[in-house]
């Protein structure tokens, strides 16, 4: 694959962002881009934060694969719904959701809620283990950073799951000779992503913008999929669409028109 492939300044997938912006992050063309995995801490937080995007990258054809770390299991809000249930509900409606927008794959790796940082050496090497198979060009995670803007999308968990996978991505993923039995026991090459995107980032870092004001019906609908979580599901598409108003203008589009947000980092 060519890089950089001269795609600068706010490269959009879903609705053409291209020409003069106000972006300086490199960023890949979609049509360079042949595979994403989405790493997510819970099942429906790729679909609140970048369905309109996966539903595009998808139409033009790219393998997208979902890693779902935790099952989601502190989530709900019926108490009518028996605790032990949540894990399977949850994971049913990923699979649909996904499949709504086109993704090829999920995998689930079944932790629970908020112990991510119970076993640290695990997880790394799980995340390595699963760049390595499925080989990313672009991987799209959470930021690791406190977003104080935003303070209760900081789930402890998306917090741990951005640093995870940046520390995956670097230096382990791409380095033949760290954990080096998965090289030579399971064959798993050492892998380069060229660049990841990050949910949830500070304001100040945020670089990238994806109209998905053609997609946004898909995003919604996805959303909708993960029914255990949706507690007023006539009001939603009201309140997805306020939710990322302000990314209209941050990207110089017309009024009328919605985009999702990203920190883009280069990587390779
Ligand atoms: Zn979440």
């Amino acid at each position: 694959m060519a890089w950089p492939p001269g795609s600068w300044l706010g490269y959009s997938s879903a609705g053409g962002l291209g020409g003069p912006g106000r972006w300086t992050v490199p960023v890949i063309a979609d049509r360079d881009v042949e595979r994403v995995l989405v790493v997510v801490a819970h099942p429906d937080d790729a679909e609140f934060w970048a369905g309109g995007t996966v539903a595009g990258w998808t139409d033009t054809g790219i393998d997208v694969t979902y890693c779902v770390l935790t099952d989601g299991d502190g989530g709900g809000f019926d108490p009518d719904v028996p605790r032990g249930e949540i894990p399977r509900i949850r994971r049913a409606e990923q699979q649909e959701s996904a499949s709504m927008l086109g993704v090829c794959a999920v995998r689930f790796l079944g932790s629970s809620e908020g112990s991510l940082l119970d076993a640290p050496r695990q997880l790394h090497e799980d995340l390595v283990r699963m760049i390595r198979q499925v080989r990313p060009q672009r991987v799209l995670t959470w930021s690791p950073e406190w977003n104080w803007q935003r303070f209760r999308s900081c789930h402890p968990d998306h917090l741990a799951t951005g640093t995870a996978v940046l520390n995956a991505i670097y230096p382990d993923a791409s380095n033949p000779f760290a954990l080096i039995h998965l090289l030579q026991d399971e064959g798993l090459e050492p892998w380069t992503v060229q660049e990841a995107w990050l949910l949830n980032s500070p304001q100040r870092e945020i670089n990238h913008y994806v109209d998905i004001t053609d997609t946004f019906d898909r995003k919604v609908a996805a959303v909708l999929a993960h029914a255990s979580q949706i507690k007023d599901p006539d009001g939603l598409a009201g309140r997805l669409r306020e939710r990322i108003a302000p990314n209209t203008a941050a990207a110089g589009l017309p009024e009328g028109r919605l985009a999702e947000a990203f920190q883009v980092v280069v990587t390779g």
